[in-house]
């Protein structure tokens, strides 16, 4: 008989922000991210990223939970709260700090559009003015990582090979803005590897993210995941599906106890897998099982689409 080690162990995750409540993007990424770590027999972890205080919306993560326990996917070990882990991200930025890798920030907004370049689809590039030191008469603003001149590359599991020249991309990034919480690129990397997180499945809105993400990793001697990243779901005119829509509300104005094993043979089929006609009304437990044994991950699609839910 062979045993599979810690090691070998798959860890994967879903990391929900809880600013408000399911929605059927996040529906496709939590399917998603639990089918591929429960098809390699892994573990599946629950992170709830709140570390934007003022953005979250006091009782959304229980919501979160309690929709995520109807539909039955049901999470490995205790769900970790970024809230509570701020000492880890600040001893993180302290020691890019000491090593020399990061660096007080004074600039606007405004002085670096001025100066920036045209936007990148990331948003503007910082073009480096305090890189050399905060000039006297600026306070910090922001700590930011300095960045160099080479391609990051991975083989995203869906998407395919993805590079990102960070100089030419953003330059240097903000990994803690001085009057509010430690960035989400930070955060995330050092919770992945503090929970032993090696398998990241989650939207591909993330996807032009990841490079600065594996850069960190690197700087910290950290192992870089594998990577998955899913189709994002439309409006059903092809445009951005937006949170506040209640139409796509899994918790506002739905039983899920009925509708629970509908929606996920939907998000299925948005995955490009191919339910049996037999799992019509079934419960969640036996659709997720069928989904578990079935997984094709070539059958995912690329392209964002609408979600069909009949
Ligand atoms: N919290 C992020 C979101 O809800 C996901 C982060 C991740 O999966 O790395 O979009």
């Amino acid at each position: 008989m062979t045993t599979v080690s810690d090691k070998d162990m798959i860890v994967g995750r879903f990391a929900p922000s809880p600013t408000g409540p399911l929605h059927v993007g996040s529906l496709v990424a939590a399917l998603g991210s639990y089918l591929v770590a429960r098809n390699a027999g892994g573990q599946w972890l629950l992170r709830m990223e709140d570390l934007d205080l003022p953005r979250v919306v006091p009782g959304i993560a229980d919501d979160m939970m309690a929709t995520l326990e109807k539909l039955a996917l049901h999470w490995d070990g205790e769900v970790l709260y970024q809230s509570r882990r701020t000492e880890h991200y600040r001893a993180a930025a302290d020691e890019l700090q000491r090593r020399g890798l990061a660096y007080a920030c004074g600039c606007t907004r405004s002085e670096i559009a001025q100066i920036a370049s045209a936007p990148h689809e990331e948003g503007l590039v910082y073009p480096g003015l305090c890189r050399d030191g905060l000039p006297p008469e600026k306070v910090e603003r922001a700590l930011r990582v300095k960045v160099y001149d080479e391609v990051i590359s991975f083989d995203d599991g869906i998407m395919g090979r993805y590079s990102q020249h960070l100089t030419a991309s953003c330059g240097d990034f903000v990994i803690h803005r001085a009057d509010g919480p430690y960035a989400y690129h930070l955060a995330v990397v050092v919770d992945d590897a503090a929970s032993g997180v090696n398998q990241v499945v989650r939207g591909a809105d993330l996807l032009a993210s990841t490079p600065r993400q594996i850069y960190l990793q690197r700087i910290f001697d950290f192992p870089t995941p594998a990577y998955f990243h899913l189709p994002l779901v439309t409006g059903p005119d092809g445009a951005k599906l937006s949170k506040r829509d209640n139409a796509v509300s899994l918790a506002a104005g739905r039983d899920l106890e009925q509708e629970g094993g509908r929606l996920l043979l939907a998000a299925l089929r948005f995955l490009g897998q191919s339910p049996p006609p037999e799992l019509q009304g079934a419960a969640p437990a036996e659709i997720l099982e069928w989904g578990v044994a079935h997984l094709d991950i070539c059958a995912i699609p690329r392209t964002p689409a609408p979600f069909l839910y009949p």
